[in-house]
């Protein structure tokens, strides 16, 4: 594998290599747990998924690390409000967020929590202030002071020169080009949530956490970090300010960021209120592997505007991909070509090629959609033989091992959603688009396969009566027939 990557702190496409051996040390910004995740978050978490997948199809042993940002202000100011504790308010988003990235076919990341860690934090801030990279202020808070470190900017190319010494921020999130001294360690607030340590009550801030939870799990020096393009700055220059003051060392090798999805042209956020979650749509009756489609069908660092004529065409691409792996279990004539077995190769390469070109979806998407379309018309015309099949599933199953749509557990997915949906008073937001789907369902595979071999017996028989009253029924209950030259065919809606 010749992966090339583009790198955001030296802003080139580079050749990605491990820095020791043939294992990967990874680490991604994961959710802040005081809602439920938006198709955006998830944007980005497939991205690193999508990376994440291909290093493992290259043969890289992949130790992939991912925090739960479970304190965090917003996280400290709902809890309170709500009466409850950090643990109590953000367990129910945890939650949802894991059975989320489930059904979008997430690989588990290793899960390190904020507060579990946050002794470490106060040592490493203690670590710094003995240093002198950090001060505190009179009410017990703790700076980082980012005059000490003359590299700052270096990621988010920001040119600080001319900076207030001593100016600082208290909030995790703080305005672009705004350089200032920013928090560690934050003072306990009457009627927050606060921790006891070695520098004092308190609780960290946002930047701190990312800084020794990666550091802990991969080493001083790892070889990439991934997250959304905002968090670029502040977030991630501030780890590197951290980090490469405490150690000496360079911090993260690469720097990965997955570009803002959009909708209707804007950023798709919790603040503006353009968001859809993953089970917003479920219960308007889009499939979970649709949903996944649509999020890699443009290449990570392109921009991406959700669209519902979008998700369409997604689940169209998602069914012709399931038909065809469907159409290639079919029987076949003795035999084989030389197109088909070169056709299988070539797509095998292709896909290749264009995931190692920046993890580019859209090209690799397009490589299968022509070798499906090159097979069905030959398909058709009889001229693909049973010795062919072996060389056409490979290139299909490596897609898959990426792409990761052609299992079907979409069904049990939204069957989930929907009990959720109605243990949670939103019955009303349930469309009837999802009920079909989850009526259809009703039926088992076995109870259909039956079903559609009586009525080809009966159309045999030329009862067509019987045979138009059986695929009527079918229809009713959302199985789609198509008649192809391999026999009937069928799939759920
Ligand atoms: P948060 O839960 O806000 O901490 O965000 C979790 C991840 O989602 C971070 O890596 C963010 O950069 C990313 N993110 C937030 N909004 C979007 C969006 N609209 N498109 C892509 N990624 C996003
Ligand atoms: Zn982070």
């Amino acid at each position: 594998m010749a992966l090339r990557l583009f790198n955001t702190l030296s802003a080139k496409v580079e050749e990605f290599r491990p820095l020791v051996g043939n294992e990967v040390r990874m680490y991604a910004c994961g959710p802040t747990v005081y809602d439920y995740g938006h198709i955006g978050n998830f944007r980005t978490f497939i991205a690193v998924d999508i990376l994440r997948r291909y290093l493992q199809l290259g043969g890289y042993k992949v130790k992939h690390v991912m925090n739960i940002t479970d304190v965090d202000d917003k996280i400290i100011r709902n809890a309170a409000a709500a009466g409850l504790t950090v643990q109590q308010y953000t367990a129910k988003y945890q939650k949802a967020f894991f059975e989320d990235a489930g059904a979008l076919r997430i690989e588990q990341p290793q899960i390190v929590r904020a507060t579990e860690n946050i002794a470490r934090m106060a040592e490493f801030i203690a670590k710094l202030v003995e240093m002198g990279y950090a001060y505190k202020t009179d009410d017990g808070s703790y700076y980082f002071r980012i005059a000490k470190f003359p590299a700052y900017g270096k990621l988010s190319k920001k040119d600080f020169a001319g900076m207030e010494d001593g100016a600082r921020v208290d909030v995790d999130e703080y305005e672009k080009d705004n350089a200032r001294d920013f928090a560690l360690w934050k003072a306990p607030k009457p009627g927050e949530a606060s921790w006891d340590s070695v520098i004092g009550p308190g609780r960290p801030g946002w930047h701190i956490e990312c800084s020794v939870m990666s550091m802990q799990e991969l080493g001083e020096s790892f070889d990439l970090h991934a997250g959304g393009e905002d968090l670029i700055f502040p977030h991630h220059e501030n780890e590197i300010a951290q980090s490469e003051s405490l150690t000496g060392k360079p911090f993260a090798h690469f720097w990965f960021h997955a570009r803002f999805l959009l909708v209707e042209g804007e950023k798709m956020s919790k603040s503006a209120g353009n968001f859809f979650t993953l089970r917003d749509l479920v219960l308007k009756g889009y499939k979970p592997s649709t949903i996944r489609y649509l999020l890699t069908s443009v290449p990570y660092r392109n921009q991406l505007n959700f669209t519902f004529d979008g998700l369409q065409q997604a689940a169209a691409s998602v069914d012709r991909l399931r038909n065809f792996r469907q159409r290639l279990a079919g029987k076949f004539a003795d035999g084989s070509s030389l197109t088909m077995t070169t056709l299988g190769q070539q797509t095998s390469k292709r896909l290749r090629d264009a995931l190692d070109d920046d993890l580019n979806t859209a090209q690799g998407q397009a490589a299968i959609f022509d070798m499906i379309r090159a097979v069905n018309t030959a398909m058709d015309a009889g001229n693909v033989k049973s010795g062919d099949v072996a060389a056409l599933l490979a290139p299909l199953e490596q897609f898959d091992r990426i792409f990761s749509v052609l299992q079907d557990d979409d069904v049990a997915q939204m069957q989930r959603i929907y009990e959720w949906a109605k243990a949670e008073g939103r019955e009303k937001d349930i469309s009837a688009e999802l009920e079909e789907i989850l009526r259809s369902s009703a039926l088992t595979d076995a109870q259909i396969d039956a079903k559609v071999e009586q009525m080809v017996a009966a159309r045999k028989a030329r009862d067509f009566a019987t045979s138009d009253k059986i695929r009527a029924e079918l229809v009713a209950q959302g199985i789609l027939i198509e008649q192809t030259k391999e026999g009937v065919l069928w799939r759920r809606k």
